[in-house]
């Protein structure tokens, strides 16, 4: 069982996600996948530990091999993790799709970073890859 200010953590960040895809409806992706090739797009993917936890959590599986090009998630175009994805994900959008939001992206880790610190779970930001990898390494991530 996941702890009681976990629960009610991951419960917030479900909220705070909502509000990230409803004020990104207007966008036009394509689901095409090509962003989550990183280097091939010219970024990083980061996130905070109690997105890695939360994502971890609702994929419901072990990840693939995350590299500098690829996301342990993804398999050919599709997102086998979409319900759980990060900050990160969410936010950005490509030229094509609309643009991305740096703002929105600030703000809205400002506030996870918030629900972070209420639950007392560590305040590390990191490249996502890393952050899974130490998860299960220590086996902190148990599928719920
Ligand atoms: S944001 Fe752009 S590159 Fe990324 S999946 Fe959507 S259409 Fe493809
Ligand atoms: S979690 Fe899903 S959306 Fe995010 S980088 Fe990985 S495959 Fe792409």
């Amino acid at each position: 069982m996941l702890a009681d200010a976990l629960k009610t953590a991951f419960r917030s960040l479900e909220e705070l996600y909502r509000r990230v895809d409803r004020s990104s409806a207007d966008k036009s992706c394509r689901a095409c996948g090509m962003c989550c090739h990183f280097k091939d797009f010219g970024h990083r993917l980061y996130a905070t530990r109690l997105e890695a936890l939360f994502l971890v959590a609702k994929s419901g599986r072990p990840p693939g091999e995350f590299t500098e090009n690829s996301c342990g998630y993804q398999e050919g175009s599709h997102c086998l993790a979409r319900g759980g994805r990060v900050l990160g994900c969410r936010a950005f959008f490509c030229g094509e799709a609309g643009g991305h939001s740096s703002d929105l992206h600030e703000e809205t880790l400002a506030e996870i970073r918030g629900i972070a610190r209420e639950a007392g779970v560590d305040a590390e930001y990191g490249d996502l890859g890393v952050l899974i990898q130490s998860l299960w390494d220590a086996q902190e991530a148990k599928v719920h």
